[in-house]
Formats: C-alpha cells, sequence, structure tokens
C-alpha cells in the first residue's frame, strides 16, 4: 500500500487535455466501480456513506440560503443515491440527479418509493446532458463527485451549459496539500476507517485556486466559498473559514452569454 502523497502532482495534470494518462470520455471505469460495489448501503447511515448523510443538512442549508430551492429547477450531477437529490426536492426543489453509476442510480430510484419525493434520475454525463438540455437549470449542483473525473474543467464547462442565464452552481470537493492528504486519505481512510481504502487519490484532489481558474475561464463569478471540518473527537461536522481540506463553493453565471 503506497499511500505516499505526490506533492508536485507531475503525474497527474488536470489542465492538460493531451494528457495521455486521461481518459477521454472524461468518466473513469474504475472510479464507477468503487461507488457500484458499495450503492446498496447508500441509505445506510452507518455505511461508508456516512459522512455524506453527516454533511447533508449544512451542504443543503447553505444551498438554500443562496438560492431559495422552492421551485428552482435543479441537476445535481454525480448524484449516487440521491441523498442531495432528496434533500432537495423536500426544500421544494424540481430536482434531476445525473450520475454514470448505474448500481447507485437504481438505489436512488428504489429509495423515492420510501421517500415518496418525485425525482428524476438518469444515467448520463454531464457532458452530453449539457448538449440535451442546455440553458435549463436555475441550479446546478456538482458536490464529492470532481475529484473522482479525469478532467474536471471539463465538467465545469458543461454546468455553466446547463444553466440559465445567472444560473448557480455550487461545487464541493477536497483540497490538495499535504494537510488533505493527512485527514482525507490517511485519517479517513486508515485510521478512523470512516472510507474504505483507496476511496480517494491524492493526486485528484483540487486546489480551490485551480477551480477558482476554470469557473472563471467560464465568466462564473465566484460567491462565497466555505470549508467543511471534521472533528473527530466529538464527530462533528461544521462549516467554517478552514478550507484546507473539504469545501464547497457557491458560483453564479452572468447574466446573459
Ligand atoms: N454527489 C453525491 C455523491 C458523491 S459520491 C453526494 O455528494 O452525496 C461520487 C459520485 O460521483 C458517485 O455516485 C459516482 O458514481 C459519481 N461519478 C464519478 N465519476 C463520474 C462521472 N464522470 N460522471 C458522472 N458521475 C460520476
Amino acid at each position: 500500500m503506497d499511500t505516499t502523497p505526490n506533492l508536485n502532482n507531475s503525474n497527474y495534470d488536470n489542465s492538460n487535455p493531451d494528457n495521455p494518462k486521461v481518459d477521454v470520455s472524461n468518466v473513469d471505469a474504475a472510479e464507477i466501480a468503487k461507488f457500484e460495489k458499495l450503492a446498496s448501503r447508500w441509505w445506510d447511515r452507518n455505511s461508508e456513506f456516512k459522512p455524506l448523510h453527516d454533511i447533508n443538512p449544512l451542504r443543503v442549508g447553505f444551498i438554500d440560503s443562496k438560492v431559495d430551492l422552492v421551485g428552482k429547477q435543479v441537476l445535481d450531477i454525480g448524484c449516487g443515491g440521491g441523498i442531495l437529490c432528496e434533500a432537495m426536492a423536500r426544500r421544494g426543489a424540481q430536482v434531476t440527479g445525473i450520475d454514470m453509476g448505474a448500481a447507485p442510480l437504481a438505489v436512488a430510484k428504489l429509495h423515492l418509493l420510501e421517500s415518496r419525493l418525485d425525482i428524476r434520475y438518469e444515467k448520463s454525463r454531464a457532458e452530453d446532458y449539457a448538449v440535451s438540455h442546455a440553458g435549463s437549470f436555475d441550479v446546478v449542483t456538482c458536490l464529492e463527485m470532481l475529484e473522482h473525473v479525469p478532467q474536471p474543467a471539463q465538467i465545469i464547462t458543461a454546468c455553466r451549459r446547463l444553466l440559465k442565464p445567472g444560473g448557480h452552481l455550487f461545487v464541493s470537493t477536497i483540497n490538495r496539500n499535504p494537510k488533505a492528504w493527512l485527514l482525507a486519505v490517511v485519517g479517513a481512510e486508515y485510521v478512523l476507517r470512516m472510507l474504505p481504502r483507496g476511496t480517494h487519490d491524492y493526486r485528484k484532489f483540487i486546489k480551490p485556486s485551480e477551480l477558482m481558474q476554470w469557473t472563471r475561464g467560464e465568466g462564473f463569478a465566484t460567491g462565497e466559498l466555505i470549508g467543511m471540518t471534521y472533528n473527530p473527537l466529538t464527530q462533528v461536522y461544521k462549516l467554517g473559514s478552514d478550507v484546507d481540506v473539504n469545501y464547497l463553493v457557491h458560483l453564479q453565471a452572468p447574466a446573459k452569454d
């Protein structure tokens, strides 16, 4: 097992479309397989998905505080089993969730029988959905997904296409620095065993400055950038100014194209 971080990030270049290590489909089959394997436990609050359940009220609260979700057309990219989709639908949004994992989508659809919510789930790449549904959404969310994608910048381009003018984008991912490696990989996967080993590849973590470069390139204005921290002693998650590990950002598309 090699958990040594490549702090120079020299093997993996997020920004280079000619990088031969990058899958041109922008879907990493090995990443999708990881989530397919765990999918049946998606709604088990004590499973590998506990962290997503625990942070969900915080992130939905943040989103709803920036855009009143009532009546909004919302697309959730990389929706998995639908934890975020359901919470946004409960707040009155018209939600569509897309993912490339068949098993998480099947779980998400099954869970609607229990929750009795009305959510559309589709298997699609963000890039393809952006062609068929350009300019359709008031809000696009893409949480805890970019760090599993070969070319995350391409997803940001798709998000811009999917949004109506002035629409809102919410992105969360993991920062890339030694502290993030220590807490998000070593701490969460090896010490606390909150996540299966290999869930996260340090080299795919994204610095806020990199994300901002891509979003600025698409004309997004940056709203608030906020950190999500976990205290292992109290087992409590908080939103705050520490963006060293997990972070969540609110962005807004230009009012006119
Ligand atoms: N966004 C959800 C789930 C995060 S888990 C939440 O925060 O609650 C990451 C999800 O991204 C998984 O369901 C995985 O199948 C999906 N995913 C990974 N790569 C993807 C890609 N290229 N396109 C679409 N979904 C992808």
